[in-house]
């Protein structure tokens, strides 16, 4: 018998029911600490009161207009936006991938039709992840998703990351536009290493080519600044935002300097359901919350805490190496993920992989300091149980 739905993840055997803030609880009634986030979505945690508050009160307004109309919630958010990042112009979809497809048109009309380049090459990395969608598979320099699934979109050139000799390749006759993460999320939690990234910034602005800052994982705070992008000095020309942006509600976003949105007129692009009422004010409430006074002090100080509880346990165990900044952190340990991953669910504590072989750490922005201790008491007793089984490796 087939089951009802394509079988596309492997899933873990657990049915979550109820969420609240750092917790999840099963049809049980058994109660997990997620330390996933729904894949850094939830950086508010589940059920965040405000969001809520503000969702419920635009549920009883109006759902969906379409953009024939303008959208109050949608401008504003666009707005907010401009003012807390370095684009001056948004566009709304509801994916990362969908974010990424259309950053990769934008910066191809911009460089045809504003520029009058011909070519229309652009850059992206070894272990990237940019979506599903052909495009953005396209993109995603990583043989075994795209595997299959030919013809891929034309235009893209893959260059290894974190690896400065390569860069004296970056510039091609018909490169236009350089797309990467700052952090490497799906791929493996690899963050780019500031010497290359200096350089990389540098060749990119001599050679007049666009940055296209794919911060869907990164950003809303996630590595303890809005956005990556922050942390390294850089000015990207567009930013593409989906997770943590709605707090759980899908929603997408394309940022761009004034010059490349330009490229964009009336009938280039669209969505039906891009930037609607309800993923907008979800948008808005997160926003709202996360540029709060102080709280990304507490992001940056919580987060450090949890890396320097990782280190101890890297300094102790011997077959694990720990990386990642803010509440993006990566543990890769020598021997089976699937295993570690499973010790800590039957502890109760929910994680992920990343790559093929990394413990991915993604707390809610908002996990307490008590919920950080737990969390390592419980990775140290895995790591300590694992050590005995195979004496210590
Ligand atoms: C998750 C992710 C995407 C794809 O987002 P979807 O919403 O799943 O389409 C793109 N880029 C990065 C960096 C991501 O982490």
């Amino acid at each position: 018998m087939h089951p009802p739905l394509m079988e596309t993840y492997k899933r873990y055997p657990i049915k979550i029911v109820k969420g609240k803030g750092s917790w999840v609880w099963d049809e049980k009634g058994k109660k997990y600490l997620d330390f996933t986030s729904g894949i850094a979505v939830l950086n508010l945690g589940h059920v965040p009161q405000e969001v809520k508050e503000m969702l419920q009160q635009q549920l009883d307004a109006v759902w969906h207009t379409s953009n024939l109309f303008h959208i109050p919630s949608q401008e504003e958010l666009a707005k907010k936006l401009t003012e807390v990042s370095v684009a001056d112009q948004v566009f709304f979809c509801n994916s990362g991938t969908e974010a990424n497809e259309g950053a990769i048109k934008l910066a191809r009309l911009y460089a045809h039709k504003i520029l009058g380049k011909k070519g229309s090459e652009i850059i992206t990395f070894t272990h990237s992840f940019h979506g599903r969608t052909l495009g953005s598979l396209s993109a995603t320099a990583q043989e075994h998703l795209q595997k299959g699934f030919e013809p891929l979109l034309e235009g893209f050139r893959y260059l290894p990351y974190n690896d400065m000799e390569a860069l004296n390749e970056l510039v091609g006759e018909n490169t236009i536009a350089v797309m990467l993460e700052f952090i490497q999320g799906e791929g493996g939690v690899i963050p780019a290493e500031e010497e290359w990234l200096k350089k990389l910034y540098t060749i990119v602005k001599e050679n007049g080519l666009l940055l296209i800052a794919d911060e869907v994982q990164t950003g809303m705070g996630r590595t303890g600044s809005l956005f990556a992008y922050e942390e390294y000095h850089i000015e990207p020309d567009i930013i593409t935002l989906a997770k943590g942006l709605g707090s759980g509600f899908p929603i997408g976003a394309i940022l761009a300097k004034k010059e490349v949105a330009a490229a964009f007129t009336p009938g280039t692009h669209g969505s039906t359901f891009g930037g609607n009422p309800l993923s907008t004010t979800a948008g808005l409430a997160t926003l709202k919350v996360l540029t709060r006074e102080g709280f990304l002090d507490e992001v940056k100080r919580k987060s450090q805490m949890l890396k320097e509880g990782l280190l101890q346990l890297e300094k102790k165990f011997s077959f694990l190496t720990v990386r990642g900044k803010g509440f993006l952190l990566g543990i890769q340990p020598k021997g089976d993920v699937g295993t570690f991953i499973t010790m800590a669910r039957e502890r109760g504590v929910l994680l992920l992989t990343a790559g093929s072989g990394v413990i991915r750490i993604l707390p809610p922005l908002t996990v307490t300091e008590e919920e950080i201790k737990e969390f390592l008491q419980v990775m140290e007793e895995i790591f300590a149980a694992y050590a005995l089984t195979t004496q210590g490796v």
